[in-house]
């Protein structure tokens, strides 16, 4: 059987945060008591259990799983426990080549990141952000540098050897000697992977019109070049290698979960708000808590045939599966293995695009060879023009 013909992922979503940073758009939600917590874990848990029963796609043996969020760490150990066994018994945590946490560090403690060792976690992804306090401060976030490091030291006595930290550039008020201190002093913690994202405004979020309004002040465009190459610089001659656009890890610890998105690999996602993808159907659930829980509670394997409200679906015709394979992709410095384009699709990628191929070559911004195309450092920093190839 293919790798495109089982899960090979499974995401846990968690919608709550104990504050809402000022520049968040996901789908997570503050204010919600515990009460509310309690009910969602329930209705999590019907979702995975009557949803292993529908027999969507085999899950693959050494399938991922990722909790994410929001905040998965605003469960309390018992809550995670109870969703994890779940997992067990219904036959999706099926030895998983990595289960990962995301965390936020003002959400744990020594305890806590024991107790999530001791369930089966071998890897954490702590929202780190910046190691400024001032910057901190100014996206919302609820922990301080101190609360990181002292987060990523627990961490590690706690036996995870698989951390990533999540940065960030492009925050108001950061400069780039401030962010070369932050990268300075994450390095010096020895962790095995870092994500690195510039800040995006999006719309309708506090800090959008904080800086429609020119009250916050952002880097300009050369002090955000600056950072973004030297992230690249630093973090590689650390040892960090670029795996992807925004990723960066030691060789052979790279994000396997994250690897099957990029490799437009089928997925199951459970959750208000999560989105599964069979590799032809994209489910997405309702992003609204209160109305997840009541729909799960009530959820039964023919309420699931059936268009309960609970979830969208939406199949993104051949075209556009072959668009959305190569631009996650390309995505990756490996880039997009043509032959096996040609297996899962049926398409000659090079004869099919081959004039938008060609600008891109003559451009520089890509290179083919050994069967693969890929983009260039080049390409990767305007990856959206390089994309627009393949729309
Ligand atoms: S912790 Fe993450 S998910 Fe929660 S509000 Fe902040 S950015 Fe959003």
């Amino acid at each position: 059987m293919e790798r495109w013909e089982q899960f090979q992922g499974v995401y846990v979503h968690t919608p709550f945060c104990l504050q809402k940073c000022l520049y968040c758009d996901f789908p997570s939600y503050a204010g919600f008591p515990d009460g509310v917590r309690q009910q969602y874990v329930g209705a999590l848990c019907r979702e995975i259990e009557v949803r292993s029963l529908q027999q969507e796609l085999p899950v693959a043996k050494g399938a991922t799983v990722y909790f994410g969020g929001g905040t998965p760490t605003v469960l309390t150990v018992e809550q995670i426990g109870k969703i994890v066994s779940t997992l067990k018994r219904c036959g999706w945590w099926n030895r998983p080549a990595e289960a990962t946490i995301e965390a936020n560090p003002g959400t744990v403690d020594a305890e806590k990141l024991k107790a999530l060792r001791e369930i089966g976690f071998d890897r954490i992804s702590l929202g780190v952000q910046s190691l400024q306090d001032k910057e901190l401060g100014a996206l919302g976030r609820i922990h301080t540098a101190e609360q990181a490091l002292c987060a990523t030291e627990e961490a590690k006595q706690a036996g995870f050897r698989r951390i990533n930290a999540d940065l960030m550039s492009g925050i108001p008020c950061q400069t780039v000697e401030s962010f070369r201190n932050t990268l300075t002093k994450i390095l010096q913690l020895n962790l095995s992977h870092i994500s690195a994202y510039s800040l995006i405004l999006e719309e309708g979020t506090p800090l959008e019109r904080l800086a429609r309004e020119g009250k916050v002040q952002l880097p300009d465009e050369e002090a955000s070049f600056n950072m973004y190459e030297m992230t690249t610089e630093v973090l590689a001659q650390a040892g960090l290698q670029r795996y992807e656009i925004s990723n960066y890890a030691v060789p052979g610890k790279e994000s396997v979960h994250n690897t099957v998105y990029w490799n437009y690999e089928p997925y199951a996602a459970f959750g208000a708000g999560a989105c599964s993808f069979n590799g032809k159907e994209r489910r997405t659930n309702t992003a609204d808590v209160l109305q997840y829980i009541k729909g799960s509670a009530n959820l039964s394997l023919a309420a699931l045939k059936t268009d309960t409200g609970l979830w969208q679906t939406e199949s993104p015709d051949r075209k556009t599966q072959i668009s959305e394979a190569m631009i996650m992709g390309l995505r990756m410095t490996d880039g997009v293995n043509l032959q096996k384009m040609q297996q899962r699709f049926g398409i000659d990628i090079l004869e099919s695009y081959g004039k938008e191929i060609q600008i891109l070559l003559d451009r520089k911004m890509a290179e083919c060879g050994g069967g693969t195309l890929r983009l260039t450092p080049y390409g990767m920093r305007y990856g959206n023009r390089a994309f627009e190839a393949f729309i």
